[in-house]
């Protein structure tokens, strides 16, 4: 019994190998570091259960590794995820989610193992339906500087979507939704991350656009207990199943919560929006709820305070 765990040291897929670890499980975890940390994986590397190794999923060469013939379950989550470095490393992007997809599930099919796809809100674009349910097609442009993230996805799901349907692989797809906590890089570049640094380190905290785009944040232990039941339950065998969390926020009212929170001096300052950036952003979640009996349970709030406290204390280990 192996699970494979495929992006482990980046921030949801160290959450969740620690979690799987503590029920007992070994987990063998892959990641080229593109994005990922060492620091991230320094907890898991000493115990027992835990098996690392540094290698490149799109590399078709992965399906061959002696380490991953026993896997019984894969969580396939290597990919760029903050619009910052999947828009630096747009090829790279392209193949992780496409080939290495394609990888993974051909592994997936040689063991008769598990899989799930860790897709992504962005699949809906610019969403012109809201809020979003699985059902929505989306609203994505093929010509931009997110296209290389949006549609790789998008042809992840399919890859998922085939190897269920011609080779009855179990998959099940998470379309995750803006999710956030301790984990994140200081230099991760996505919203929760930049508000945070800077309002604990006293700089102007960055607002792009006039901060009227919403979207809607979930706690990564809400996350990672719902990646967990879509991997157990046969209900999301085949399901493409949105995950996140239903209250929406102005990006401008977040600004101003991490600031109070905080008790931060920073300012609030107002920059040119990115191009594409959606307007929008709010799962429907019934189909969560009724496949899995999951709902989010960290508010905004309470979630800000835990990661505001946890980058306190990186920050104060990193001066010492
Ligand atoms: P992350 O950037 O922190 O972690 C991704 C990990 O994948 C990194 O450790 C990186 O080094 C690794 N990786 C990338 N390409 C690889 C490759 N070719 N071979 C091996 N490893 C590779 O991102 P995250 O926030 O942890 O996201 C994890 C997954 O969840 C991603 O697939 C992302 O698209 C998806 N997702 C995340 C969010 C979110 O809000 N966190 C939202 C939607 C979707
Ligand atoms: N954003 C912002 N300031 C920042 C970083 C992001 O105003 O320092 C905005 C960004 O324009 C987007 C939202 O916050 O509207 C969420 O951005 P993020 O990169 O976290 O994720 P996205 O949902 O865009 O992929």
């Amino acid at each position: 019994m192996t699970t494979i765990i495929t992006g482990v040291a980046g921030f949801l897929g160290s959450h969740l190998a620690k979690e799987l670890l503590a029920k007992g499980k070994h987990v063998v975890g892959v990641d080229n570091f593109s994005t990922g940390t060492q620091r991230n994986i320094e907890p898991l590397l000493a115990h027992p259960q835990f098996t690392f190794i540094q290698y490149d999923v799109s590399e078709p060469t992965v399906v061959d590794l002696p380490e991953l013939q026993l896997a019984t379950e894969i969580y396939h989550l290597a990919s760029p995820a903050s619009p910052k470095f999947y828009q630096a490393t747009p090829f790279a992007t392209i193949a992780v989610n496409t080939i290495g997809t394609r990888n993974m599930l051909e592994l997936a099919r040689r063991t008769n193992a598990k899989l799930l796809y860790t897709s992504t809100s962005e699949i809906y674009g610019d969403p012109e339906l809201h809020p979003q349910p699985e059902s929505y097609r989306g609203n994505v442009n093929t010509w931009g500087p997110r296209a290389c993230y949006d549609e790789a996805k998008r042809l992840g799901e399919v890859y998922c979507y085939e190897y269920y349907r011609n080779y009855g692989v179990p998959v099940r797809v998470a379309r995750i939704f803006n999710t956030y906590s301790d984990g994140l890089r200081n230099d991760d570049g996505r919203v929760i991350s930049n508000f945070v640094t800077q309002a604990i380190t006293g700089e102007d905290i960055t607002v792009y656009g006039d901060g009227s785009q919403t979207r809607s944040f979930c706690y990564v232990s809400d996350n990672i207990r719902a990646l967990q039941l879509m991997m157990e339950k046969e209900e999301a065998v085949g399901q493409v199943i949105n995950v996140g969390n239903a209250r929406e926020y102005p990006i401008i009212e977040v600004a101003h919560m991490v600031k109070i929170l905080a008790e931060s001096t920073s300012r609030i300052t107002f920059h040119p929006l990115p191009a594409d950036d959606p307007k929008v952003r709010r799962p429907v979640l019934d189909k969560a709820k009724e496949l899995l009996g999951w709902e989010p349970e960290v508010s905004l709030e309470e979630g800000l305070r835990r990661t505001i406290a946890a980058y306190r204390d990186h920050l104060a280990l990193q001066r010492q």
